[in-house]
Parts: C-alpha cells; sequence; structure tokens
C-alpha cells in the first residue's frame, strides 16, 4: 500500500513539469485573449481620435481667430465651439496655441484650470506640428496633472502654419475597465515606460532604467516628472519556449508572472499582461494532487479487487480440495460398500443355498417321517391286518365244513364275512399307499370333513390300543377347502398321534374334533384331555427336532412337517392350550373357490 503511494508521488513529481507546462499553456491562451482586447482597445482608440484634429483644423474660423491676434472677440465663440467638439467627440480637451505655443482657445476654458494663456512650446506636439506635421504624443498633463494623448496638427493658411490645434484624449478610461482583474496589464511606450497599468503602482515607471538621453528628452518634453519614473523592480526569465516568467516586487515580497506581450500598432509600443504564476503551479499541484487521490483510490479499489480476487481463489481451492477429499473418502466408501456388498450377495448366495439345501431336507424328512409314522403303525397295523386274516381263514375253514354238510346258508354268512375282512384290509392297505406318497404341489378343493373320517379311521388301530376315544361331529355339510387330501389326512393323523401319546396316562382319554366356518376359511379344532403344552413346546412345538419324548418315541419332525404342509396349502396352524386343560391344535384352511368345487357338490349346494 504505501510502495504504491510512494510510486504514485514519485510519478507526481516526474509529470509536475508537464502538468505546469498544461496549465501554463492555458494560461497563456487567455493571457493572449486579453492582450489583444487590451491592444484592441487602445489601437481602437488612437485610430478613432487621430483623424479628428485634421477635420477640425480646416475651420476657417481658427485662421480668423489666430490672425487677430490680440482681438479677442471671436475667442469666447471659438472656446465655445471647441467645447462642444470635444464633448461631442468624447476628447478631454481641444486647444489651439499660436506659433509661440501659447494657447489662444481652449474647449476647457471654463475649467479651474483652463489651458488658456499656457504656452506648450517645450511641447513635441506643438513644435512637430509648427513644422507642418501631424503629430501624436502622450504626456502626463502639466496642467490637468492627467495622463493623455496628444494629437496635433498644423493649422495652415494657405501654406504657411499659422497655429497649432491640439486634442488631448485621458487614458483612465482604459484603466477602469481593467480594475478588478487579477492580471496585470502593462501598456508601455517605446521607452519602456508604463503609460498604462491596471496597478497603479507601476503607472509612468519604467521596466529598464532608463539611459541618460531618453531621461534628458523626457526632461525637456516635459512628458513625465523623472522623479516619478523609477525603475519597476522587473525581471524576465524564460521558463519554457515562447513563456516568459516576470519577477515584480522587491525580494522576500516578489511576485512571479507568466508574461505575454504583443506590439500595438502605435509604433514602439507595447501592451504586456501578466498572469500570476502562483493560481497557476497551485491549480498544477491540485490537479496533481486530485489525480493521486483518484489514481490512489482507483489503485486501493484494484488491490482490494485483487485481493478479494485471491480469496475467493483460495476459498475455491480450499474447496476443491475438500470436494476432492470428500470424493476420495466416498470413493473408499463406496470400494468399502462394494465390498461389503459382494460378500452381503455371496452370503445371500450361501444363504439360499442352505435354504434350498433345507428345504430338501425337510421334503426328505417329511418322507423321512412319514416312514417313521408308517413303522410306528406296522405293528398295529400288522395286528389290524393278522386279525382280520385269522378271522378269514376261520371263516373259510368253517364255510367248507358247512358246505361239506350242505348247510349252505351259514356257508354264505361265513363267506360275507370273509368278503366283509378282505374290504377292510383292502381300505387299510390303500390307506398306507396314500400315505407313504410322495405328495405332489398341486392344491385341489378338498372335502374337510370326509378328510377327517379318513384320517380318523387310519387312527382307529392306535386309538383303540391305546383305549381312547375321538368325538367328531361333521354334520350334514361338507366344507371344500384348498390343499393336498393325503398330506391333511398325514397332518390330522399326526396330531392325533400327539394327543394320544399326550393323553397316555390320563384317566379320560378323550379326543374332541370340531370344526368352525368363517367366509373365506374353515379350522379344524383337535382338542384332547392331556396335560396341555408346555411353555417350551408353545414355543418350539412346530420347530424340526423339538420334542420332550423319551429317545426312539419321537423324533420331534411330525409338527413341523405338519406346519410346513399346512402353510404350502396357505393356512394356518396353531398350538395352543384349552382354559380347562388339555391341548388344542388347529388348522385353519382356506375355502376353495366355487368354480375348483366338483360339480356334484356345486349342484348339492
Ligand atoms: P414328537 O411327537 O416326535 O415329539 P412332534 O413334532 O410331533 O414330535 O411334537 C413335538 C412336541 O410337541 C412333542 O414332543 C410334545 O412335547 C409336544 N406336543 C405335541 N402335541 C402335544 C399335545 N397334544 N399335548 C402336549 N404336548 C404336545
Amino acid at each position: 500500500m504505501a510502495a504504491v503511494f510512494a510510486l504514485l508521488f514519485l510519478m507526481s513529481l516526474l509529470a509536475y513539469p508537464q502538468v505546469q507546462a498544461s496549465f501554463v499553456k492555458d494560461a497563456q491562451v487567455a493571457a493572449k485573449s486579453t492582450l489583444r482586447l487590451v491592444s484592441g482597445a487602445v489601437d481602437q482608440a488612437i485610430g478613432k481620435y487621430q483623424p479628428i484634429p485634421g477635420l477640425i483644423a480646416d475651420d476657417p474660423i481658427f485662421r480668423d481667430l489666430l490672425h487677430q491676434t490680440g482681438n479677442n472677440g471671436i475667442v469666447p465663440f471659438v472656446n465655445e465651439k471647441l467645447r462642444h467638439i470635444a464633448g461631442s467627440v468624447g476628447a478631454s480637451d481641444i486647444y489651439i496655441m499660436d506659433p509661440s505655443g501659447t494657447t489662444v482657445a481652449a474647449s476647457n476654458y471654463r475649467d479651474e484650470r483652463s489651458f488658456m494663456g499656457n504656452n506648450f512650446a517645450y511641447r513635441p506636439y506643438f513644435y512637430k506640428a509648427l513644422a507642418g506635421e501631424a503629430t501624436q504624443f502622450h504626456a502626463l498633463g502639466t496642467t490637468s496633472g492627467e495622463r493623455g494623448f496628444f494629437f496635433s496638427v498644423p493649422i495652415l493658411d494657405g501654406i504657411s502654419v499659422i497655429g497649432v490645434l491640439a486634442l488631448k484624449v485621458t487614458v483612465e478610461l482604459f484603466e477602469g475597465a481593467w480594475s478588478g482583474s487579477p492580471l496585470e496589464i502593462i501598456v508601455a511606450d517605446p521607452n519602456g515606460v508604463a503609460f498604462l497599468a491596471s496597478h497603479d503602482d507601476y503607472r509612468l515607471r519604467s521596466l529598464a532604467p532608463l539611459s541618460d538621453g531618453v531621461r534628458a528628452r523626457i526632461a525637456e518634453t516635459r512628458q513625465f516628472p523623472l522623479n516619478a519614473v523609477t525603475p519597476i523592480p522587473f525581471s524576465a526569465n524564460v521558463i519554457a519556449p515562447s513563456a516568459v516568467e516576470v519577477t515584480l516586487g522587491e525580494v522576500g515580497s516578489e511576485i512571479h508572472y507568466l508574461a505575454e506581450s504583443e506590439p500595438l500598432s502605435l509604433s514602439g509600443w507595447h501592451a504586456i499582461v501578466l498572469t500570476p504564476l502562483g493560481p497557476i503551479t497551485s491549480q498544477a499541484i491540485y490537479a496533481l494532487i486530485v489525480w493521486n487521490l483518484a489514481t490512489g483510490a482507483i489503485a486501493l479499489a484494484a488491490l482490494a479487487l485483487i485481493q478479494r480476487r485471491a480469496r475467493i481463489f483460495e476459498r475455491i481451492r480450499v474447496e476443491q480440495t475438500q470436494r476432492d477429499l470428500l470424493e476420495k473418502m466416498v470413493r473408499e466408501r463406496t470400494a468399502d460398500l462394494d465390498t461389503a456388498n459382494i460378500s452381503l450377495r455371496s452370503e445371500v448366495n450361501e444363504r439360499k443355498i442352505a435354504e434350498e439345501r433345507l428345504r430338501k431336507t425337510q421334503k426328505d424328512l417329511v418322507q423321512a417321517g412319514k416312514l417313521a409314522a408308517l413303522g410306528q403303525m406296522s405293528a398295529a397295523l400288522s395286528h389290524e391286518i393278522n386279525q382280520p386274516l385269522a378271522a378269514v381263514k376261520s371263516y373259510a375253514d368253517n364255510a367248507a365244513l358247512y358246505i361239506e354238510r350242505n348247510r349252505t346258508a351259514e356257508a354264505k354268512a361265513n363267506i360275507a364275512r370273509i368278503s366283509e375282512m378282505t374290504d377292510r384290509m383292502a381300505k387299510i392297505s390303500r390307506h398306507l399307499r396314500n400315505f407313504a406318497r410322495r405328495p405332489g404341489d398341486k392344491l385341489n378343493a378338498i372335502p374337510v370333513c370326509e378328510v377327517i373320517r379318513e384320517a380318523v379311521a387310519l387312527m382307529d388301530p392306535q386309538v383303540r390300543k391305546s383305549g381312547s376315544r375321538i368325538s367328531f361331529a361333521s354334520g350334514q355339510t361338507e366344507h371344500w377347502v384348498l390343499g393336498g387330501r393325503l398330506r391333511l389326512q398325514q397332518v390330522l393323523v399326526n396330531i392325533m398321534t400327539n394327543a394320544i401319546d399326550a393323553m397316555e396316562g390320563q384317566s379320560q382319554k378323550l379326543m374332541d374334533i370340531s370344526i368352525d366356518c368363517a367366509d373365506e376359511t374353515v379350522a379344524i379344532h383337535v382338542r384332547d384331555h392331556g396335560p396341555g403344552l408346555k411353555q417350551d413346546a408353545l414355543n418350539q412345538a412346530f420347530e424340526a427336532f423339538f420334542t420332550t419324548k423319551d429317545a426312539g418315541a419321537g423324533m420331534g419332525l411330525g409338527l413341523s412337517i405338519s406346519y410346513n404342509i399346512i402353510e404350502d396349502f396357505g393356512g394356518k396352524l396353531t398350538a395352543s392350550n384349552h382354559p380347562d386343560g388339555g391341548g388344542i391344535f388347529t388348522v385353519e384352511l382356506r375355502r376353495a373357490p366355487a368354480e375348483d368345487l366338483p360339480l356334484i357338490q356345486v349342484a348339492a349346494q
């Protein structure tokens, strides 16, 4: 920051001469136009008055006046005439001198300081005019004490000069117009005397010391009082091409000016305009200060902008770094996730394989469970089948005896019993075959009551052996549900087998089978009068290999398989305890849609 200002300061120092020169130039232009006005005004005034004396002098009345010297009768008339002409041309005085230089008529005849009777023989404008030359002169009036331009012409009578007519114009008028201007205006005569000056201190003083000859001529013509014509403390100095510096005033209180001068049309005269350099310098300095401030402000703004941009870039860089970091982290995380995903996928696959294996194992176990149940039943079944077989044998033996003895009626009755027995055995065998078969997956409409009755029939040997009873009020109406006939039988056989096991040792060995119907479902309740399910059995009865039975007595598969079968049907298998004791197993099945029912059944409904 300090460096910026130091640089600006240095630049200002370097630029100062140029800036000042530019202001000097402007001032010169202004001074020149003032100069033109000044010289124009003076030239115009002189040009205006110059021909007037010649025009006036032609009047024969002046000849009359000069010829009748000593006869004053015409004088008042001439005086008045001159006064009148002076008033109309704007001259301060018009007067006539006889060949001795004595004023014989004057426009100012009425004034206290009238020229009447005054002798101006010493004035060049007199003696030159008397020599026949129209003349112009400038001087401080000896009578009036006023500076003036004098224009004179000879008054002729034929070819002889009989007198001189002079016209005087005062110069105060010009200076009045210049007062109030900060410029110094000087109009100097050929001797370098400031005949006109805006500053009264400089009036009638010389720009340079006058030579003795000049001084002698001034004294001789009484042009100016010599003691007043002192040199102005003045020195000139060229400060630039076509620019002159002028110093006025004594040492210590001098003032520097820029000088411009121009010759007037009057030979040897010059108009000079002095412009004070102080304000020009101040203006240049002021302009540089303003330039400095403006440039400084711009530099500061630029600096602030640059810093701001730098900050923004820094922020963007930091944000970019953070973003990169974040992206890296996200990439790493994503990689972790990918790895996790891959391992999860492989786990899912493993699970699927495991599930597949489990399903297969479960299917195998279902089969195994069925085989186990078959094994359990086989003892009872062999008894069931052996008994009718023994009966069939004895009926057949008896029938043969009755036929020998021609007792055909008894023989017939025995054969009928044999037929009944074989029917019964065929029925048992059919059930066994169905039970052992692996069921298909297809769901059919099956009659609930009929299936329960078939299961009960299958259980008959066990029921009887255990000394239990089954009560099942099937009612008149059949209910059709979705499922597999044999698989539902298998489930019911399982539940009933468990119930018989549970009621072992109980006084009342009764199993109640009932049906509950709802709009969409049909529920089969199998209630026993055993001790009911213990808490762990309530929680885990449907889990594979859960059993509370002795080793060899149960494998813990029956309910698990049953549960899955019912689930395959889209139904539910649940276990609970009856409030009055004993367990309840409920198989809830979906009703079969009407279009699945056999035609005959639909017709019956
Ligand atoms: P298992 O009969 O081979 O033990 P299940 O899966 O058929 O296998 O039965 C599992 C267990 O559920 C039985 O061991 C028994 O503890 C319990 N359970 C089943 N039915 C009943 C019931 N009616 N009363 C009490 N407990 C029962």
